[in-house]
Formats: C-alpha cells, structure tokens, sequence
C-alpha cells in the first residue's frame, strides 16, 4: 500500500466524521466540511484555515485545513500545517495522526521537527519569521518562497486592441490558483522559463492566431474562442471571451484551466510524454467502447493531439480536476475510462513531487 492509498482510505473515514459532526460546528465550519465532501479540496482549504485562525484550539480544523491542502496539490502547505497541529495542539489525537502521516509526506521530517518556522499556520507571522527582521541571513519559509515565485511565473500582457483590461481580481484569481500547486510544480515551471501571461484574450498574446480555428473546437470558433492555451513555452489565459451578442464575457474556467495547461507544460517539458510509447499504448487500451462516451471524449480522442489533450486532463484531474461543470462531468469520465493511461500520469506527477529541486 502506497501513502496514497493510506491517505485515501483515512480521507473516507474522513468524510464520513465530517456527516456526523458538521452538525455540532460554526457555519464556516459546515462550509468548509460540505466543500470538502464535494472535493473541492482548495476552497475547504481556505474555509478551515479561516476557522483554524479563529479559533487556535481547534485542531480539527487545522488537521483538515493540512488534508485538503494536500488533496488542493498544495504539498508544502499541507505539511506546514500539520506541522502546527503536531507542535501546537499536541495534546490533541490529530497531533499523533499528524506526525505519522508527516513521516510518509514530509522528506525533511527530522529537519522540520526542530525548525520553528514549521510552527505556524501558513500566511501567518511565526516566531522565527519575527525573530528573522534582525537576521539578514535567515531562509526564507516556503510559503515565502512560494508567493515571489508566483509573482515571477504570473506576468501581465498590456491590452492592444479595443477589449477591456485585465482585472487585479482576474490576475488575484490566477496567483490564488497558482498558490494550490505544489513548490516542486511551480519550480519545474520556473525551470523551464514558462511563464502565466494573463491578457484580454489569448490572441493578444501573438496576433498572428487571429482568425484561425483552434482544432477540437466546433464549426465557425477561432482563437478568440478559447479560454487558455499553451503556445510550447508558456501558458496564456484570456480574462474575457466574446459572447453571442457581439459582446464579451468573463473567463469562469480558472483553476481547472490553469491546472489542464500545467499538464500540457509538463507533458511538453518532460519530452512529449503524451507521444511516447508508454502513454500511447495505455490510451489504445483504455478507448471507449460506448458511442455516447466517445462522443463526449471526443476531444481526447483520435491520437496525437487527442492524446496530448487527455495527458494535460489527468493532470488536471490529479491536481484537483476541473472547476466548471460542463469540463468537471467529462474530466472525471475521462478519467474513469484511463484505466491504464491514469497511472501513467499520477507517475509522472508523483515523481516531479520528490525529484524537481
Ligand atoms: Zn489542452
């Protein structure tokens, strides 16, 4: 049994603690468990670190602010706060359930045990980051180190045509987005020089796509169509996309975009793994034998792009899937029918978690 699987078992029973004591908790807490249950593991992250601010006593929302964290792809989160719940609730039973599963996530376990850094809820001022303002040389904490490299990643595309700009909110949602991956995910990308260009719409990007149909798509969309693209070097993301009327509107497909292009990224930066024989042979094996489902999956299918498009999807899906509903339904078909391709993947993600420096 893989910590995964250890993690996954003990994230059921989990769920069905939560069925039975959200009854007992503050509302903020009740949103947190029901955002939890729904999997939507980033925003229940939020909510139970709120509550865990609130009220330092409860380590049972610290302890489940650390799971939803892990589960968000926010590795080096989830293990700063169970660090806390280790160190500061330590009379609590989720202090004990919080150094074992630390022991299977953490690589610097011992290092960490002594560091007071790993003391404090993340985003919050610990003892040592204090004690820091009159030590120039002290290292910076990882939730430090996490925020500039985000800031380094995120650039903006000033607007060079009659669309409305990009909004602080829209370039917040990004960074807010980007803080769910992993340090190792965001240095990989660091590596790599790619960059998150946020502009009106991705054609500002490179005018030269104007007008051209982006494949996949249906009968009469062009470039100005899509939400999101990875141009082989960077990842662009529109904030608005035209509308029936002639008009514009808002790009609601956010983390679950930014996480679908992360996988193309890895894909393309980790030598096409999409076009290897490994993946490839996987896909042949899993292909939908129902008409309705392949008719969904479509856009998955076929080879070549096809498969590029369903390695960056199971990316999306390992990193927390999709954020929209009409591309949640077919990333978790998807993924449901990859029973041999999804391993593949979780490998290649598995594997940039512990080796990327
Ligand atoms: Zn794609």
């Amino acid at each position: 049994m893989n910590y995964r699987t250890s993690l996954s078992l003990i994230i059921s029973a989990a769920i069905a603690f939560f069925c039975a004591a959200s009854a007992l908790g503050s509302s903020l807490f009740e949103d947190a468990g029901a955002m939890f249950r729904s999997k939507n593991f980033g925003s229940a992250a939020v909510k139970y670190l709120e509550v865990a601010r609130t009220e330092p006593a409860n380590a049972e929302a610290a302890y489940y602010a650390a799971y939803a964290s892990y589960y968000a792809g926010r590795k080096a989160d989830a293990i700063q706060i169970f660090w806390y719940v280790a160190k500061k609730c330590s009379s609590s039973k989720h202090a004990v359930s919080s150094r074992e599963l630390l022991k299977k996530i953490d690589s610097d376990y011992a290092k960490h045990s002594l560091d007071p850094r790993f003391a404090s809820l993340p985003g919050a001022p610990s003892a040592a980051v204090t004690v820091a303002a009159t030590h120039v040389t002290a290292p910076t904490s990882p939730i430090e180190d996490k925020k500039k490299l985000i800031d380094e990643l995120v650039q903006l595309t000033p607007r060079r045509s009659n669309r409305p700009d990009v909004t602080p909110a829209f370039v917040a949602e990004i960074k807010d987005g980007l803080n769910q991956f992993s340090l190792p995910i965001l240095r990989f990308l660091k590596k790599h020089n790619c960059h998150i260009i946020v502009c009106p719409c991705v054609i500002e990007a490179d005018f030269r796509m104007q007008g051209y149909s982006p494949g996949g798509y249906w009968e009469g969309a062009t470039m100005e169509d899509v939400p999101a693209l990875f141009d082989f070097k960077n990842i662009v993301i529109g904030q608005y996309l035209p509308d029936t009327a002639g008009g514009y509107r808002q790009n609601d497909g956010g983390l679950g975009t930014i996480r679908h292009e992360i996988g193309h990224a890895i894909d393309r930066f980790s030598g096409n793994l999409s076009q290897k024989d490994d993946f490839k042979h996987a896909r042949v094996w899993d292909y939908p034998y129902r008409a309705e489902q392949r008719a969904k999956l479509a856009y998955f299918l076929g080879g070549g792009r096809g498969d590029a498009e369903a390695f960056a999807e199971l990316c999306a899906f390992k990193f927390g899937g999709r954020t929209d509903k009409r591309r949640t339904e077919t990333c978790n078909l998807l993924q449901s029918l990859s029973a041999r391709s999804y391993p593949v993947v979780e490998k290649v993600l598995e594997k940039l978690e512990t080796e990327s420096p």
